[in-house]
């Protein structure tokens, strides 16, 4: 049943010595019970161990503003006009009846979690945006930049997403906002671009880098904001070499853009959003965030999170070939194809973009099938064919074509064909709002351990956002996890322990008692 609009709108307080509510923050003592394995005369030796954690999270929630870097494309306008739509509580006719807005596709707006078993042993949900204070979206305020010049009112009719009624009302408030010149590099982006690149930051590399810190600090005090997020959601550029003395350092990086040499845009505005102390968000599949730029965050305590948002086909794989691996099935053959007729579709007609894009695709079940050695031999791995074609017709409604086949028992085999259709920037818009309500909430946590009293951060590199990345950034060493549920799992635990509650563990122990 849907929530009550109680529970909806549900504020909830853990009842609990290790919990404090303070004016500031929420400070909660945590045990984190995890285990360590190791390899003792051909005997895995497993220790459980635990550790005591403080966390603690500032509860005043921001002014906060976002930054979208092509601003004008579908995703930008439509996430835009959706954050609009909701706060002007519109609603519009369609052929099949009035719509409202709404944040379905939303972790955080549309999906939930369970708080624990009521007197009748019945589970209570709550908003997962309730488990911590979080920046409502009706408030962000948006600004960017994009090589186009059109307003976004007509970006958004560019883009032919949304329904004309909505768009009809959107009109008079998207007309007004008209993105900032940007940094237009031809080669790193597909030729069939360059019609659009009449809105450009000219000069060296260096005056670029520093147009886009100028324009940063001019949204931060013009808009009146406390803090800034920049989000990448340009287009797909062509992957950029990683060299040594060119990128492999911050300090190299920096130069190679006072030198003039190398950098793609991308990076440019990773630098940028770095060095004004702005956390910095790529939703493309490029490897925008070469070493330097890491290293850079890294030095200025900044978040980075990357790559490419996971909307569609990618987020089926990594819930799919998880359960068939997962149920012992050993899937033998993965293969993609997808079409798509919007903007995003074209660029990627050209051979370099699509490679970007085909790397960021195709990584994606290898933590799944690593974790299963009684299914996969060493360097075993399933054939994975990832296929893209530009077809205008279909617009912005992508559809995306899947056959996976597995083995079973025996020698049966088990195909299953998939036909995915959906509007791309709809499934992309509340991604990129999560991204961004996850990233600055992360920026109010701290927390120590007992044998390290010195409150910290999360690392620089915000793996926490992997469940909304096809190829998720990790700092170094780290392991990298794709499946769907094991990305949101982490996400609520580690939202839970932040008020002292245990990591959520479905064992229902409550129900399975005589
Ligand atoms: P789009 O082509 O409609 O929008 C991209 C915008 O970026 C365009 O307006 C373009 O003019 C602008 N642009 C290009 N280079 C720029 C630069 N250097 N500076 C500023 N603006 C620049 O594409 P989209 O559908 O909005 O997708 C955006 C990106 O998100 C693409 O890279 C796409 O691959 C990625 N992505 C989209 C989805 C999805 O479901 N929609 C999923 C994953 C990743």
């Amino acid at each position: 049943a849907p929530l009550s609009p109680m529970e909806a709108s549900a504020e909830f307080v853990v009842e609990s010595p290790d919990v404090v509510y303070g004016p500031d923050a929420i400070e909660a003592q945590y045990e984190y019970r995890t285990t360590c394995v190791s390899r003792e005369d051909g005997v895995l030796k497993v220790y459980p161990t635990s550790t005591r954690f403080t966390f603690r999270t500032a509860r005043q929630v921001p002014r906060l503003g976002v930054m979208l870097v092509g601003w004008g494309g579908n995703n930008g306008s439509t996430l835009t006009a959706a954050v609009l739509a909701n706060r002007l509580r519109l609603s519009w006719p369609t052929r099949t009846g009035r719509k409202e807005a709404n944040y379905y596709g939303s972790l955080t707006q549309a999906g939930t979690v369970s708080l624990g078993l009521d007197a009748e042993g019945q589970e209570v949900f709550v908003p997962f945006s309730a488990l911590l204070p979080m920046v409502a979206p009706d408030d962000l305020v948006f600004d960017g930049w994009d090589i186009s010049s059109l307003n976004l009112a007509e970006a958004m009719r560019r883009a032919q997403v949304l329904d004309w009624g909505l768009q009809e009302q959107l009109w008079p408030h998207l007309e007004a906002l008209r993105p900032r010149p940007s940094v237009y590099i031809p080669e790193f982006i597909a030729a069939n671009q360059s019609v659009r690149a009449d809105n450009l930051i000219l000069g060296t590399r260096a005056q670029q880098l520093e147009q886009i810190r100028r324009d940063i600090r001019d949204f931060r005090s013009s808009a009146g904001l406390d803090k800034v997020i920049v989000l990448w959601t340009a287009n797909t550029e062509r992957f950029c070499e990683v060299i040594p003395g060119l990128n492999d350092t911050a300090e190299n990086l920096l130069r190679t853009i006072q030198l003039g040499l190398e950098v793609s845009p991308s990076t440019l505005f990773a630098v940028a959003s770095i060095l004004e102390g702005c956390a910095f968000l790529n939703g493309s599949p490029q490897n925008t965030l070469v070493p330097g730029a890491l290293e850079l965050a890294r030095q200025r305590r900044v978040f980075v999170g990357g790559d490419d948002f996971k909307s569609g086909q990618t987020k089926v794989k990594s819930v799919l070939v998880d359960f068939l691996i997962g149920s012992g099935l050993k899937t033998m053959s993965i293969v993609s194809y997808n079409h798509l007729g919007n903007n995003d579709g074209q660029n990627l007609s050209a051979p370099p973009q699509f490679r970007s894009k085909e790397v960021s695709k195709s990584s994606v079940v290898d933590d799944m099938v690593q974790s299963n050695p009684v299914l996969y031999a060493p360097g075993e791995e399933p054939d994975h064919c990832v296929v893209i074609k530009y077809v205008p017709y279909v617009g912005d409604s992508k559809r995306a074509l899947d056959e996976y086949t597995s083995e079973l028992m025996l020698g049966g085999t088990n195909t299953l064909v998939l036909h995915n259709t959906c509007e791309d920037s709809l499934l992309a818009a509340p991604i990129m709002l999560d991204l961004v309500l996850l990233t600055e909430l992360c920026q109010r946590v701290s927390f120590c351990t007992d044998a390290d009293p010195e409150p910290q951060g999360f690392h620089s590199v915000l793996s926490l956002l992997s469940f909304l990345f096809k190829a998720p950034l990790v700092p170094p060493g780290s392991p990298v996890v794709n499946a769907l549920f094991r990305q949101r799992s982490c996400i609520e635990n580690i939202l839970r322990a932040c008020v002292g509650l245990p990591p959520q563990n479905h064992m229902l122990l409550e129900h399975k008692m005589e």
